[in-house]
C-alpha cells in the first residue's frame, strides 16, 4: 500500500515516513500544498496523511479540490488545531479520519489500518484466502497456520493482491502501489518478485495461490 504524507513539518514527516516504511509502506512525501495536490492527482496512493496548516494551498483546500475531483482516496488529517470546529471542518470537506498533534506512532498506525479497511469494505482486519491468512498490522503471513516468512516488499506485493483478490492486478497497479515515486517503473522486478512470493506461499502445498493472467498480470486463486 502507497501512502502520501502532505506535511510542511520536515521533522514530522520524515519520522512517520520512516516508521511506515519499516511496516512495508511505500511512502512518498510533499512539503506544501501545491505539491501535495498534484501528486495526490497523479499518483496511484492508497492513502493521504494530510496536515491543515500547509504552505501555497491548506489542507482543507487541498481536501476539497481532491474530493471536487472525484478522488476518493482516503484522507487522514494531522494538525495542531484540536478545536472541535476544525475536526467538524476537516470531515466537511471529505475526510475521513482526524489525528490530532502530537500523536503517538502506535495510533497513527491502527487508523491507517482501519482507514484501509473501510475503503476496501473489509470487515475482517485479517486478510484471507483458502488456507492464507494475512494480518496488515501485526505483518505475519501463514498457511494452513504455518508462519511463512517474507520481506516487507514481498509482503506489500501479497498485501495488495489479496486486497483485490477478485480482481485481476496488472504489473502496473503493483508497480503503483507498492514503489514509491523514485522507483524504475521499466523494470521486470515485479515478476522477479511475484516469482519468490509464489514459490515461498505455495512450498508444500498442492493449491497454488497466485494465477498469472497472460498479457495482463496476476489473480489470487
Ligand atoms: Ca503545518
Amino acid at each position: 500500500m502507497r501512502i502520501l504524507i502532505i506535511e510542511d513539518e520536515h521533522r514530522l514527516s520524515n519520522v512517520v515516513k520512516k516508521g511506515l516504511v519499516e511496516e512495508g509502506f511505500a511512502v512518498d512525501q510533499a512539503f506544501d500544498g501545491e505539491e501535495g495536490l498534484y501528486l495526490a492527482e497523479s499518483e496511484a496512493y492508497d492513502l493521504l496523511i494530510l496536515d491543515l496548516m500547509l504552505p501555497k494551498i491548506d489542507g482543507l483546500k487541498v481536501c476539497r479540490e481532491l474530493r471536487n475531483k472525484k478522488i476518493k482516496t482516503p484522507i487522514l488529517i494531522l494538525t495542531a488545531k484540536t478545536k472541535i470546529e476544525d475536526k467538524v471542518k476537516g470531515l466537511e470537506s471529505g475526510a475521513d479520519d482526524y489525528l490530532a498533534k502530537p500523536f503517538a506512532y502506535a495510533e497513527l498506525k491502527a487508523r491507517i489500518q482501519a482507514l484501509l479497511r473501510r475503503s476496501h469494505n473489509e470487515g475482517d482486519p485479517i486478510l484471507k484466502l483458502d488456507d492464507l491468512e494475512l494480518d496488515p498490522a501485526k505483518h505475519i503471513v501463514m498457511r494452513s497456520k504455518k508462519t511463512i516468512s517474507l520481506t516487507p516488499k514481498e509482503f506489500a506485493i501479497l498485501e495488495y493482491l489479496l486486497r483485490y483478490k477478485n480482481d485481476v492486478v496488472t504489473r502496473t497497479q503493483v508497480t503503483e502501489h507498492v514503489w514509491d515515486y523514485n522507483f524504475d517503473a521499466l523494470s521486470n522486478v515485479v515478476d522477479v518478485f511475484i516469482a519468490t512470493l509464489r514459490r515461498k506461499i505455495n512450498k508444500g502445498f498442492p493449491k497454488k495461490l497466485i494465477r498469472t493472467v497472460h498479457g495482463v498480470g496476476y489473480k489470487m486463486k
